[in-house]
């Protein structure tokens, strides 16, 4: 037996545990080495003793260290060491009562597996426990001097908590989550400004309609005021006309307020529209006290401009809608135009009853330099806010001190050169020429407006689809690789786990033919491939030692068996002629040398030739291995039974006189004569002769003499009648 050395592979990384299976180790050395035959009782006993005092110490120390630990595990491991207590004291007994060499190999045996297992299996299992109290210990002792990384915190908790397979999946889903977050921040701040620049689009139309009506209002409002203060009587037939203009424009306009606008539009003028309809009740009013002649210059001009500037104010919606400041500056810049026509046809409304009243020129009346200060502000507006496109479109008016100085000059004109009559007619002519251009201004400042409103409108549907598809594709990508990250990690990290645990098991039958990657992974599988040849490598050798063992044990018992079969006789088990030989000349010479008696008898079946006769040889076979078993059971244990002829047996008797012998082979003549042989239901009488002979070194020359004397006495008693003993 080869006895087992100490590995460093098998330490536990506890000193103490350590030295403590060091010092079993080489104990259990001492057994190993102790010759079977060579070594003393004593000294076995001692081994034994030293071994249960050892292991019980060893055992003390590892369960106050588990208890410390609070290990899960403790019930089962301290029943493993009780169990392993008492089993001590029956090996060492088992040892010194059998004392043989297969017994003491046996235990020696059964010695090494507990301590392998008692150290690879049971104690490797609580060391992680005891590691991981002694980290937070060391923890706590030394927080100032090595702080762990964050990155370590989190990575240790992580793999804790969460699977690795999640943690990939979460690594891949956060991003993912994180462009799907801000992806819809944007979206929905395109879509604001999306369906703000609707609403947008959906006001200008209703500044358009706005202008329609002001525009024809203003017109309106300049022919009443000349019929308010002037004698000219064309006015009449012009108000009568211009009244159909503006109701057309108003029918236009209050259609679209109830029908055509979108849902947003009209909530975003709701109160706007209500107070419209009420303005243009008092518009009818106005009409009728006109047509009464109960209304004077100042009622009419104060009615009319309250109406066409509550009108315009629906520009003032657009101010609460958000959108880019370009677009901001552009219906500031309108706005201004609008106003700049509306305090156009206010002077020309003034300066109809101004040019009666013959004023010297426009600064004389405080109404009308005010207007022109108004004009000023809103050109400065315009100047401030306007794009160039508008700035071009608006080119002619814009210049504050040109329209000022053709406005002087102009009142001045029909101020000296026209009657009194003619000068409110001519007035509201150049003026009305004016106020038409701002109108065809201001279409083309809404509609160049609304172009660029439509574009923008068309710019963010297409940011709009182009982010959509942008975060579908970057879905698809990232799903995509989150696939691949968990088919190239996670599965192969299962496959190898998988493979590592059949392998623990004793399998070694799980092989990576796929072509192994360069990567981490590839080198683990690499990693896994070697242990796995290695441990199969071991395995075939051990498989050769084991075969070539069974060999070596299954040829000795061949030997032993082929050894006995040398000395017995084959039916009976008995021992064999020759082997009687032997034993009978050392038995003689042990009579004479120790002066002991010593006596044989020879045995001869009576008509067994009868038993083969009537019954067949193989009964007659039977009956000789029946016949032996009495015998055998009838002797001492020193007593030798042997078969020397066919039905023919020698019984050697040491230490045995003639007399006793005598009475002996009296015993058993009559035992077979009352043996109850049953064969295939026949019962068979059997019966002995016996001679019996008793050893005297002066009579016998050799053995062969010995003998035949024994056999003379034999044939007396059968030639005397057979069934007994001759002396
Ligand atoms: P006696 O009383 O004179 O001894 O008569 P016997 O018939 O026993 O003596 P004998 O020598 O005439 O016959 C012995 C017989 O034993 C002859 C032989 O067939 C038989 N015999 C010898 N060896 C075996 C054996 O191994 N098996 C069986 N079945 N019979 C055997
Ligand atoms: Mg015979
Ligand atoms: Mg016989």
């Amino acid at each position: 037996m080869t006895e087992l050395i100490w590995n460093e592979g098998m330490s536990v990384g506890i000193d103490a545990i350590d030295e403590d299976h060091k010092l079993i180790i080489a104990i259990l050395a001492k057994l190993t080495s102790a010759k079977h035959g060579e070594t003393s009782k004593q000294t076995i006993n001692a081994i034994f003793t030293e071994l249960e005092h050892y292991v019980s110490l060893h055992f003390a120390r590892e369960e106050a260290l588990l208890e410390q630990i609070c290990y899960a595990d403790i019930t089962a491991h301290k029943a493993s060491h009780q169990n392993f207590i008492e089993q001590l004291p029956l090996l060492k007994q088992e040892w010194l009562t059998e004392d043989c060499l297969a017994c003491s190999e046996k235990i020696t045996t059964f010695l090494h597996q507990w301590i392998v297992n008692h150290i690879l299996v049971e104690d490797l299992d609580y060391v992680s426990s005891v590691y991981k109290l002694s980290n937070s210990a060391d923890k706590k002792k030394d927080v100032n001097q090595s702080k762990p990384s964050v990155i370590a915190i989190i990575s240790t908790v992580l793999s804790q908590k969460v699977k690795l397979s999640k943690r990939v999946f979460i690594t891949t889903l956060l991003p993912v989550l994180g462009v799907v977050f801000l992806s819809f921040i944007i979206l929905l701040d395109n879509y604001k400004g999306y369906k703000n620049v609707s609403l947008v689009l959906g006001l200008n139309d209703v500044i358009a309609k706005v202008n329609d009506i002001s525009h024809s209002l203003q017109a309106e409002r300049g022919i009443a005021s000349g019929l308010t203060s002037s004698r000219y009587q064309n006015f009449n037939e012009q108000l009568s006309a211009r009244r159909l203009i503006t109701d057309q424009a108003i029918t236009n306009f209050l259609a679209l307020l109830a029908s055509e606008l979108a849902p947003s539009v009209q909530e975003n003028i709701r109160f706007y529209s209500a107070d419209v309809h009420s303005e243009l009740r008092e518009l009818a009013k106005h009409r009728k006290q006109l047509d009464n002649k109960t209304a004077n210059f100042s009622e009419t001009y104060q009615a009319y401009t309250h109406l066409i500037e509550h009108l315009l104010s629906v520009s003032e919606n657009l101010t609460h809608v958000e959108m880019a400041s370009e677009l901001a500056n552009d219906i500031s810049a309108i706005s201004a135009v609008l106003l700049f026509k509306e305090y156009m046809g206010q002077i020309r409304a003034i300066g109809m009853n101004v040019l009666v009243a013959e004023q010297k020129d426009m600064h004389s009346n405080f109404n009308l330099s005010l207007l022109l200060g108004k004009q000023l502000n809103a050109l400065r507006v315009f100047h401030y806010s306007a794009n160039s496109e508008q700035k071009d479109l608006c080119s002619d008016y814009c210049d504050a001190q040109i329209h000022r100085q053709i406005l002087e000059q102009r009142f001045l004109h029909v101020m000296n050169d026209h009657s009194v009559e003619q000068r409110s007619k001519y007035w509201f002519d150049l003026m009305s020429a004016d106020v038409d251009r701002l109108k065809i201004l201001t279409n083309d400042l809404t509609a160049s407006f609304k172009k660029k409103v439509q574009l923008e409108s068309q710019r963010l549907e297409r940011n709009y689809y182009g982010i959509l598809a942008l975060i579908s594709f970057f879905l698809v990508i990232a799903t995509l690789f989150s696939l691949v990250l968990n088919h190239s990690i996670i599965n192969p990290i299962r496959h190898i786990t998988h493979a590592l645990n059949n392998m623990a098991q004793g399998h070694r039958n799980i092989q990576f033919k796929e072509s192994l990657g360069s990567d981490e992974i590839g080198a683990m599988q690499l990693a896994y491939e070697k242990l796995r040849r290695k441990l199969l490598q071991v395995d075939i050798f051990q498989a050769i030692v084991n075969r070539q063992k069974n060999e070596i044990e299954y040829r000795k018992s061949q030997q032993a068996h082929f050894e006995t079969l040398a000395f017995t006789d084959a039916l009976t088990g008995a021992v064999n002629r020759h082997q009687f030989n032997k034993v009978l000349a050392d038995e003689i010479t042990r009579a004479d040398y120790e002066q002991l008696p010593l006596s044989i008898m020879l045995l001869d079946i009576d008509h067994f030739k009868l038993v083969n006769d009537n019954f067949g040889h193989g009964v007659g076979d039977e009956v000789l291995i029946m016949f032996y078993r009495a015998c055998k059971a009838a002797v001492r244990a020193s007593d030798v039974v042997a078969r020397i002829g066919g039905e023919e047996f020698v019984i050697i008797l040491p230490k045995t006189n003639k007399k006793s012998a005598y009475q002996f082979a009296e015993r058993l003549r009559e035992n077979i004569e009352q043996l109850e042989v049953i064969v295939d239901e026949h019962t068979i009488d059997l019966t002995v002769s016996i001679g019996v002979s008793q050893w005297r070194k002066n009579s016998f020359s050799s053995a062969e003499e010995f003998v035949a004397n024994a056999d003379k006495l034999l044939y007396q008693a059968k030639n005397s009648g057979r069934n007994r003993v001759v002396v």
